[in-house]
């Protein structure tokens, strides 16, 4: 009789093997499975020559965003293996947010600017397909075509909504706002993270847009934590709410949310995949992403967060003890009011005592074996957030940046 080992052996020099495997092999095939099938832990980044680096940055989809949480990727896996009709999943999905977090309707789409795209498509289309499958082309039609935000609140992610076809109306003031209204009105659109930029706040904008029967919409892309703001601007009145999946939530990166009204959130589906006639075909999500996303939330309500804050705090303090002897170099800890709210380390020194730029230093860390990433640059400053780090991660960047900033100062 043939050893097993030796079958195996022999069934591994097969080109095949995979293929082989999939038939059942004449009762061996069992006995094969755990050493012949599985195969061995392939590093892809590292084959691939791809640079893999420490992020003590920030949450930047440049850097592919966040890393999921073990939950979340167990998720995705165990999502993987089944067929689903991906209507009846987003409906469950949804349903199933929506509960979690006390709001009307939700739904996974494939990141905060999609969510915007389609939530903006929903508000000009209704339920009706035949609306859907005109966009962006607006004459004619008998869609709205403008879209109102503040001139302070402009962000680059604003082109989500002209996606629609639509014209963005800028306005400074509240008297502008209401003037700016007219038939053509569909949306007003917030952001979030600027409130305090612009003259015209959440109450301000939610009170005109209500007299007057405007859909809002509002932009929190990057705003968890903290974790009560996944429930605040739905309960604030907002009609519809914009998360990202891939920043503070730790979800897919290629996920986010769109919560609010059920009206708006039904509309907004119309442009979503599967339909194929339509300006969100593009925007896909697989059941893996969507189950994924709920689970993130599901996970993320769950999560000690007072924990998590204390990580980052000792975190960031220790990065800071190792530099702060530096003459000429200012370091502080602060907490953005709106957005990425974490501690973060903000470091701005004299380039006369201090003989780097800000750009040299990033450069810097960057260069070094394990690459490390950190945020601003330019002149003189950079700056540091330590929650996308793996722990014990800290030590490293603060060695590291200690080591440079100590060399290069007088
Ligand atoms: C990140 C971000 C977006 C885009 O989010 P994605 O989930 O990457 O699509 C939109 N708006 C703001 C304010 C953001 O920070």
């Amino acid at each position: 009789m043939i050893s097993r080992r030796r079958l195996i052996k022999q069934l591994s020099a097969l080109p095949l093997v995979g293929g082989l495997m999939s038939f059942d092999v004449a009762g061996v095939s069992g006995l094969l499975q755990p050493e012949a099938v599985i195969p061995p832990a392939r590093n892809y980044l590292q084959e691939l020559g791809v640079r893999t680096f420490i992020n003590a940055a920030g949450t930047y989809t440049s850097m592919t965003g966040s890393l999921m949480v073990d939950e979340v990727k167990q998720a995705y896996m165990g999502t993987s293996e089944d067929f689903v009709n991906i209507d009846e999943l987003q409906d469950k999905v949804g349903e199933r947010i929506a509960s979690l977090l006390g709001c009307e309707a939700a739904t996974v789409t494939s990141g905060a600017a999609s969510a915007i795209t389609l939530g903006t498509a929903g508000v000009l289309t209704g339920t009706d397909p035949e609306k859907a499958a005109k966009l962006p082309h607006l004459a004619g039609t008998g869609m709205k075509t403008e879209v109102i935000m503040q001139r302070k609140h402009y962000i680059e992610y604003a082109h989500a909504i002209e996606n629609c076809g639509v014209k963005i109306v800028y306005v400074d003031t509240r008297e502008e706002l209401k003037k700016a209204i007219n038939k053509n009105t569909a949306m007003y659109y917030f952001v979030n993270f600027l409130n305090y930029e612009g003259q015209i706040q959440w109450d301000g904008v939610l009170e005109v847009c209500r007299e007057h029967n405007i859909p809002t919409m509002i932009d929190c892309a990057a705003d968890v934590p903290p974790v009560e703001n996944l429930t605040k601007y739905t309960d604030m009145g907002f009609d519809m709410v914009c998360f990202s999946g891939g920043k503070g939530l730790r979800g897919p990166q290629s996920a986010g949310v769109l919560l609010g009204k059920k009206k708006y959130i039904d509309a907004a589906r119309v442009s979503a995949p599967p339909r194929g006639n339509t300006i969100g075909r593009g925007m896909k999500v697989n059941k893996e992403e969507i189950v994924a996303m709920m689970v993130a939330i599901e996970s993320y309500l769950k999560r000690d967060h007072e924990k998590d804050w204390a990580l980052w705090e000792s975190q960031v303090n220790l990065i800071k003890d190792s530099i702060d002897d530096i003459s000429g170099l200012k370091a502080t800890i602060d907490v953005p009011v709106l957005a990425n709210v974490v501690p973060t380390l903000n470091l701005s020194w004299d380039t006369k005592k201090v003989k780097i730029s800000g750009d040299e230093l990033k450069a810097e860390m960057r260069k070094g074996h394990p690459s490390i990433e950190i945020a601003g640059g330019g002149k003189n400053s950079v700056s540091i957030t330590t929650w996308m780090l793996k722990p014990g991660q800290e030590r490293i960047v603060a060695s590291r940046l200690s080591d440079i900033l100590h060399q290069k100062s007088i």
